[in-house]
């Protein structure tokens, strides 16, 4: 049943103008945005407007990086993954066992969970390969149809296991863009050859007309570097600003003048970062005996060379990340303790990095609550960026084209 949409949402603050304000919503769209203080007391006992006193309003949460067809799956194991290649080889070797109706259940939790965050956009990496075949994004693509009008879903041709040494992967990846995946994915540290498995990622996002979204370079040591060829590739195919990056921890352990270099290319090249502390923190650093590296990307070298880094939750109870509950806040609170991120400028920062910066990485130039812009927001009961980031209220809002969602 749809819900009648609201006209005005009244009294909310933003952090952004960090004032009050009203938004005037007419067909589906942001009207106006204005400062509450200038509001008539006409509007008061219209059943069109929302009264948002105590909510900060915000655009849709943005999950940029999440894994719903390997999620759930920790009491399947029978012990916890102790690095990145044992996280990888468990979770492969369950993959036989997966039917659809599995795969749609577990993906199905994952996007409720992410729904109930106030999450309106999203990207998943739907795995693609020679035992499952095409199989996660046969669900991904019923999951997109149910879940329409609540959220928007976008899916990444994901080759997990690699694509050169696994026969048949190739004509799988493209048969996975046939079928309607908005980015081609890769992996070029799960494959042999990194430069060859980088030259066909390009080679077939360019061919499609789609962005490039990669996992790239997991890992503590910093000799594992393939974001040099990744920068390369970007300005050789005219990728500026279509290409994200998930990871990128190696850099962390960079000495800092050449990972200056490296993040001002980034800047340059318009590579969107996407850091995944979740995950990052779990498995990276286990080598070290003490004085433990944190293992995640350099975020604050990063952003000082303005580099567009936004995060994402990656996963969900599986061999990789044991934890995690798909609330976007709880990876900005994560990150605000591990990239030394205190302020009350920082708290707005990680709250953009959640939701206008990351919609621009994932394509969306739209994301905001500015004239024109769908009316699709959140509202979280909070008085402050700083209590939204560091308390995650649970009391939040959904709204869609101006409508309240269930
Ligand atoms: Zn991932």
């Amino acid at each position: 049943m749809d819900r009648e949409p609201f006209g005005i949402i009244a009294g909310a603050y933003d952090p952004f103008r960090r004032e009050k304000i009203d938004i005037y919503v007419r067909n589906g769209l942001v009207e106006r945005v204005v400062p509450a203080a200038n509001r008539a007391d006409s509007a008061a006992g219209d059943s069109r407007v929302l009264d948002a006193s105590g909510y900060v309003a915000t655009p849709g949460l943005v999950e940029t990086h999440i894994h719903m067809d390997k999620a759930f799956l920790s009491e399947r194991l029978e012990r916890p993954a102790a690095t990145l290649g044992e996280a990888i080889e468990m979770t492969a070797a369950l993959k036989p066992g997966y039917t659809l109706a599995d795969v749609t259940a577990r993906s199905r939790r994952a996007l409720e969970r992410s729904l109930s965050f106030g999450v309106s956009l999203l990207r998943a990496q739907v795995e693609i390969d020679p035992v499952l075949g095409l199989l996660s994004l046969e669900s991904a693509l019923a999951l997109k149809a149910e879940f329409a009008g609540r959220m928007t879903l976008q899916f990444v041709a994901f080759p997990q296991e690699g694509i050169f040494n696994q026969p048949g992967a190739a004509r799988l990846l493209r048969e996975a863009i046939r079928l309607g995946a908005d980015a081609v994915g890769g992996i070029p540290y799960n494959d042999r050859d990194a430069g060859e498995h980088l030259d066909f990622v390009f080679r077939l996002a360019a061919e499609a007309g789609l962005p490039v979204d990669l996992h790239l370079d997991f890992s503590d040591d910093p000799m594992q570097l393939a974001i040099e060829d990744v920068i390369v590739r970007t300005l050789e195919y005219g990728l500026e600003g279509r290409v994200c990056v998930g990871h990128l921890t190696s850099l962390g352990s960079v000495p800092p003048d050449r990972a200056r270099r490296i993040a001002e290319h980034l800047a340059k090249a318009g590579i969107h970062v996407f850091t995944l502390p979740a995950t990052d923190l779990y498995l990276n650093g286990r080598g070290d005996t003490h004085a433990v590296r944190r293992g995640i990307a350099p975020v604050g070298l990063l952003l000082d060379a303005g580099v567009n880094v936004c995060f994402g939750t990656n996963n969900l109870r599986n061999a990789f990340t044991p934890f995690g509950t798909g609330d976007p806040l709880d990876i900005a609170l994560l990150l605000a303790q591990t990239s030394y991120m205190g302020t009350e400028a920082d708290a707005a920062r990680l709250l953009g990095m959640c939701t206008d910066r990351a919609a621009t990485a994932l394509g969306i130039d739209s994301w905001a609550l500015r004239p024109g812009a769908p009316a699709d927001f959140a509202l979280i009961r909070a008085d402050s960026v700083q209590d939204l980031i560091y308390d995650r209220p649970r009391e939040r809002l959904s709204l869609r084209g101006g409508r309240l969602l269930a």
